[in-house]
C-alpha cells in the first residue's frame, strides 16, 4: 500500500479544555499529509475543511481531530492509551484513503459549520456581559454566524483563559473564520 504517512510521536500532552476531564494530544508526524485532506473530506462526514490553512478537523465519537501538514492535535481523549489507538487508526485511514485517492472525487468545501456550543464550551463562562451580549452563549450564537469579532470577548484575552482562547481560535481558523 501507498504511504503518505509513516509515522508520529506525541510530544505535547495537555488538560483538554472543552473538557476538564479529558486530555489534549499533540503528535508530530513524519510526513505532509494535507495532500489526503480533500479526499479524507469527501470520504468522512462532519469534517471542517479550510483548505487555505490546510487544516481538517474531524469529529468522531464526540471528539475532535485536527489534522495540520505537520502536526495532528486531538482533544477529548481519555489517556495517551487511548491517544495511541486513536493515531493508529488516522495513519492507517489517512494511507487507505490516499491510495484509494483515483476512486474518490475530491471534496474542497469547508464542510459542516461550527455550532455554537462548540464555541460557548471554550468562552469563559461567565456572562459578564462586557461583549455586550447578555450571555455566553448568546455571544457564541452571534460569533457562530459571524455577527460579533472574538476579540470583543476581553475576557478571553487574559492570562487566565489562554488555552482556551488558543484552542477557540484554531477552531474558528479551521472552520475558515477570519481572525485577527
Ligand atoms: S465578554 Fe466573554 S465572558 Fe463576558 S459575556 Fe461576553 S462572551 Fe461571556
Amino acid at each position: 500500500m501507498e504511504m503518505l504517512l509513516h509515522s508520529y510521536k506525541i510530544t505535547r500532552t495537555l488538560p483538554c479544555l472543552a473538557d476538564p476531564e479529558k486530555i489534549r494530544v499533540i503528535a508530530e508526524i513524519s510526513d505532509e499529509i494535507h495532500e489526503a485532506f480533500p479526499y479524507l473530506n469527501a470520504t468522512l462526514k462532519g469534517c471542517i475543511y479550510n483548505h487555505p490553512a490546510l487544516t481538517l478537523t474531524i469529529k468522531k465519537d464526540g471528539k475532535l481531530f485536527t489534522l495540520h501538514a505537520h502536526h495532528i492535535t486531538l482533544a477529548k481523549i481519555e489517556d495517551e492509551k487511548e491517544a495511541e489507538e486513536i493515531l493508529g487508526w488516522l495513519r492507517d485511514f489517512i494511507n487507505e484513503t490516499y491510495g484509494k485517492r483515483d476512486q474518490i472525487e475530491p471534496n474542497y468545501s469547508k464542510g459542516e459549520n461550527l455550532r455554537a456550543l462548540d464555541i460557548f464550551r471554550l468562552l469563559p463562562g461567565t456572562s459578564c456581559k462586557k461583549c455586550g451580549e447578555l450571555t455566553c452563549l448568546a455571544f457564541a450564537v452571534r460569533l457562530v454566524g459571524q455577527e460579533i469579532e472574538v476579540a470583543k470577548c476581553i475576557p478571553l484575552f487574559s492570562e487566565t483563559f489562554r488555552e482556551k482562547r488558543k484552542v477557540l481560535v484554531e477552531l474558528l481558523h479551521a472552520a475558515g473564520f477570519n481572525v485577527t
